[in-house]
C-alpha cells in the first residue's frame, strides 16, 4: 500500500517550515517539505533533518505552472495523490513599491497561483483528505473597508468561482489607473489578495465538498514577512494550519470558514 502524504507549499522558511516540522511529528505519512528555490528548500530540509525529523523535498513554484503540474504528475503516480495540502506560499510587499505593482504581484501570488495549485490539486484529493489555504485576519479587515456591493457579494452564499476570479481581476485593473478607491475597494493590496483566498475556500466548498479547502488564521507571526514584534512563534503560527490539517476524515465542522482559533471560526 503506499504511503500517506502531506504537501506544504512555501515551506522553506517561517510558518510553512513550522507547520511541516509539526506535521513530521503528528501526520502518519511522508511530509513534503516544498519551495520555489532548490538551494533554500535544502537547506530547509537539513534544519529539520537536525532536529531527527524526516522531512522529504519537491520544489514548487506557485507562480509556473509548469512547476505546479510536474509536482503533481509527481505526487500521482508516486502516492496515488495527496491527502494533506497546505497552501502557504505567500508574499506580502513592503510600502515603497508602486501600488499597482504591488496589487499585481501579491494577487498572482496569494491569490491567483494559489488557485492554480488548487485547480491541478484538488482532483488528487484522496477520500478523507484536507486542503487548507494560509489566509489572514488582514483579509477580513480588507473585506470590511470594500463598498457594500462587493462586501455583499463576497459574502453572497452563492458567488463563484469565476465572479471571484472577476472580482480579483477588476482590483487589479483599478489600481493601474488609480480608480480602485473610487471603485469599492480598501487601499489593502495583501489585505484583497487574502479576502480573494479565503472566499476561495468558500466557493469551492461548494463544488468540491467535502474535500473543500478550509481557511486557516495562523494569527501575527514572526516571520521575515510580519517582522520580530509578533507575538507568535512560527511553530505557534502553525498550530491552527495543522489541526485544521489533521480534522479526522468524518469531521463535518468546521466547513467553508476561516478558521482562528480552534473551534473558533467566522466567516
Ligand atoms: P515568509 O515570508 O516567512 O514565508 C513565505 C514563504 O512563501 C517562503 O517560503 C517563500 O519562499 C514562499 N513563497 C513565496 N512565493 C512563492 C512562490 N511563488 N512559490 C512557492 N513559494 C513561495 O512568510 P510567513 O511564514 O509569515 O507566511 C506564510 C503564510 O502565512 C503566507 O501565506 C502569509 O500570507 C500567511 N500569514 C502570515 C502571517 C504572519 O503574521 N506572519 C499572518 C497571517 C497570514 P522564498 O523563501 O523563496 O521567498
Amino acid at each position: 500500500m503506499t504511503s500517506k502524504v502531506a504537501v506544504v507549499t512555501g515551506s522553506n522558511k517561517g510558518i510553512g517550515l513550522a507547520i511541516v516540522r509539526a506535521l513530521c511529528k503528528q501526520f502518519e505519512g511522508d511530509v513534503y517539505l516544498t519551495a520555489r528555490d532548490l538551494g533554500r528548500g535544502e537547506e530547509a530540509v537539513k534544519i529539520l533533518t537536525s532536529e531527527g525529523l524526516k522531512p522529504k523535498f519537491q520544489q514548487l513554484d506557485i507562480t509556473d505552472v509548469s512547476s505546479i503540474t510536474s509536482a503533481a504528475a509527481f505526487f500521482r503516480e508516486t502516492y496515488g495523490g495527496v491527502d494533506i495540502l497546505v497552501n502557504n506560499a505567500g508574499i506580502a510587499f513592503k510600502p515603497a513599491t508602486p501600488f499597482s505593482i504591488q496589487a499585481e504581484v501579491t494577487l498572482k501570488t496569494n491569490f491567483f497561483a494559489t488557485r492554480d495549485v488548487l485547480t491541478h490539486f484538488m482532483p488528487l484529493i484522496k477520500s478523507g483528505g484536507r486542503v487548507v489555504n494560509v489566509s489572514s485576519f488582514m483579509g477580513s479587515l480588507a473585506l470590511n473597508l470594500c463598498s457594500e456591493e462587493f462586501q455583499q457579494r463576497f459574502r453572497s452564499e452563492d458567488i463563484t468561482e469565476d465572479e471571484l476570479v472577476g472580482l480579483m481581476e477588476r482590483f487589479v485593473e483599478k489600481t493601474k489607473t488609480g480608480e480602485h478607491k473610487k471603485d469599492g475597494w480598501p487601499e489593502l493590496v495583501y489585505g484583497v489578495s487574502k479576502t480573494g483566498l479565503t472566499v476561495l475556500s468558500h466557493s469551492q466548498e461548494v463544488a468540491n465538498a467535502p474535500f473543500a479547502p478550509l481557511g486557516a488564521g495562523p494569527g501575527w507571526v514572526r516571520t521575515d514577512m510580519a517582522g520580530d514584534k509578533a507575538p507568535k512563534s512560527p511553530d505557534e503560527g502553525a498550530v491552527i494550519p495543522v489541526y485544521l490539517a489533521l480534522l479526522p476524515p468524518g469531521a463535518t465542522e468546521p466547513h467553508g470558514c476561516f478558521v482562528t482559533e480552534k473551534g473558533d471560526s467566522a466567516v
